[in-house]
């Protein structure tokens, strides 16, 4: 059993949306797909994954460096003790031989993309969902229950044995459209909430103090109860606009106020937290475990109450992700202040898998990766992923044209 190509395609982003501080029509991703000496169907067995959304492609460093790599290694280095399937954490130290540590930045997300869709693999040649496969691995489910029908979560139907879970989810949304779209925040908040959503997300930090406050009110309407609205200011602010954004949403009581300042600013962040009694998120932009470590050190994160938001695909896959969450909790903080930036299926499948507290979806934006298939169950602000083996990436409609493409 041996890995016999990875391929790579880079995937533009639809939309012409932004942020406070980027626009997202010039961003892409790196679909990969690593290619097994095995077949089903009379095809070669495949894994999918892609580095996340709201970063680039990384054409070359996965041609150049890491792919060479990878097919140059013995058989043997790449698989688990049991022969059984591939090691990602083998896959990973292979991509990053001859690599010195630090300067993580896009290096992280294209080793991210061939770690991840490594699970991908795992979980066909098993034949599960990648959860039930992350869950066991990393012992959130015992190996071998599900199979044996042994777990509250099974559901015996049809012939067919199935393991059920849930997560949490709200909808990510509510960005700055450019004139003349024609669309409101309430009209996109409302499609969300006939979609299933109730709670949301929405950016701030990219217009002036009174028009953000008008577009919190408008939310307001829809999300009912400052818990069930978020706002995102993607690092907009320096610490005094932190701290005087925080006091004039102070009242709202949100659920959360995301990336108030930079992400690798932890006194900024360790300031907030002193002054901003609601919870504060942040964690997307750390791409490794080091930067995780120092906003656990310096960073002034509460337990109980703040957000973690580190994204497999953005850092170094999941071996590296598990590893952070571990590390989380031998802070005293709990898996369930975690909840992965990146609204798509493969960290839907992380989220169940890990047992966290939820994640995003983007249910209309950053297509063809942004949002689940039509397979997975979205009702009461709760999604269940389907049957399918791996991530599921083949069940969504918008992705097809692409997987056909091997
Ligand atoms: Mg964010």
């Amino acid at each position: 059993m041996k890995i016999v190509d990875i391929l790579n395609f880079r995937v533009p982003l639809s939309g012409q949306i932004s942020n406070a501080v980027v626009n997202f029509s010039e961003h892409d991703v790196s679909l990969v797909a690593v290619v097994s000496d095995l077949r089903r169907n009379g095809r070669p067995l495949v894994g999918w994954a892609f580095n996340s959304i709201g970063r680039f492609a990384q054409q070359g460093i996965i041609e150049q460096r890491i792919r060479p790599r990878i097919l140059a290694a013995t058989e043997k280095s790449l698989l688990d003790c049991e022969g059984k399937g591939f090691d990602p954490s083998a896959v990973r130290a292979c991509a990053m031989q001859n690599e010195k540590p630090g300067g993580h930045g896009d290096r992280a997300s294209a080793v991210a993309a061939v770690e991840l869709a490594i699970w991908d693999l795992n979980a066909k040649i098993r034949e599960v969902p990648a959860w039930v496969l992350i869950a066991e691995h990393f012992g959130c489910i015992e190996a071998g229950c599900i199979e044996a029908g042994r777990t509250e979560t099974v559901r015996t139907g049809a012939g067919r044995t199935e393991a059920t879970r849930a997560a949490s989810v709200y909808a990510a949304g509510g960005y700055y459209y450019p004139p003349g779209v024609g669309k409101t925040l309430s009209e996109e908040l409302k499609s969300y909430q006939a979609m299933g959503f109730d709670r949301f997300k929405i950016k701030v930090g990219g217009a002036q103090l009174r028009e953000d406050l008008a577009r919190i009110d408008a939310a307001m309407k829809i999300a009912g109860d400052g818990k069930n609205l978020l706002v995102d200011a993607n690092g907009r602010f320096d610490l005094p606009g932190a701290l005087a954004f925080a006091k004039e949403i102070a009242p709202y009581s949100l659920g959360w106020f995301e990336e108030a300042g930079d992400p690798l600013d932890y006194a900024l962040n360790r300031s907030l937290a002193e002054h901003y009694a609601g919870p504060i998120a942040t964690g997307e932009n750390l791409f490794s475990f080091e930067d995780v470590r120092n906003l656990l050190r310096y960073g002034g994160q509460r337990a109980g109450r703040d957000i973690f938001q580190m994204d497999a695909g953005l850092s170094y896959g999941l071996t590296d992700y598990a590893r952070m969450i571990a590390l989380m909790e031998q802070h005293g903080f709990d898996r369930r202040q975690a909840w992965p930036h990146g609204g798509h299926l493969i960290n839907l499948h992380i989220v169940v898998g890990l047992g966290l507290g939820g994640c995003e979806v983007y249910p209309c934006v950053f297509q063809p990766f942004g949002g689940y298939s039509d397979a997975c169950r979205i009702a009461n602000g709760q999604v269940t992923p389907s049957q399918a083996p791996g991530f599921g990436l083949e069940e969504k409609s918008s992705l097809k044209p692409w997987l056909e493409k091997v």
